[in-house]
């Protein structure tokens, strides 16, 4: 991969904070599974979630089949982070920077599997369990329903999790193999 015309590719977008990492480095909880099932209305819902996407130690799987990965942060702020309309209605713009990165990515050859922020809202209506996905190329799982961790990883690179004020952060993690 050539890094530093993908770095110039970057500084393009509207992206707050990157980082390359490995893929053994992400942490897996069940912990977060148990979440998205207990506490995410959109558990049992859409391909782009558990129980579709299937165990965490099949995700896990999945995850280090592509040794390395790129983390995305986008920050946008809002007039009251606590309305979550506004929250999530910045969430499409975030998905059109992760797509936009995964075709970076896929234009240096690489094989992407790229896992986004909250869960897939491509489709008026998801045709889960009725239906193949519609559209399995734009489909991007949601970092937590394959049970990481993120948080430990964003520490871990100096990328900030809470700014604080009314700023929401998504983040995106793509991960690449030759
Ligand atoms: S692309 Fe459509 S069918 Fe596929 S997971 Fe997303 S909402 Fe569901």
């Amino acid at each position: 991969m050539n890094i530093a015309a993908l770095e110039e590719q970057l500084a393009l977008l509207p992206i707050a904070q990157y980082t390359f990492f490995r893929t053994d480095e992400l942490v897996f909880s069940e912990r977060v599974r148990t979440i998205c099932e207990q506490e995410c209305p959109r558990f049992g819902t859409s391909w782009a979630c558990p129980p579709a996407v299937g165990s965490v130690a099949q995700c896990r799987e999945t995850c280090l089949s592509y040794p390395d990965g790129l983390l995305i942060a986008t920050l946008t702020e809002v007039e009251d982070i606590a309305d979550m309309a506004q929250t999530l209605a910045t969430r499409p713009a975030h998905e059109a920077v992760t797509r936009k990165v995964a075709e970076l990515l896929r234009a240096q050859g690489l094989d992407v599997y790229p896992l986004s922020a909250d869960s897939c809202a491509s489709c008026e209506e998801c045709t889960y369990l009725s239906a193949p996905c519609r559209h399995p190329r734009q489909m991007f799982p949601c970092v937590e329903s394959h049970g990481i961790v993120v948080t430990v990883l964003a520490e871990k690179y100096g990328i900030d999790c809470q700014y604080g004020g009314n700023i929401v952060t998504w983040f995106s993690l793509l991960l690449y193999r030759e």
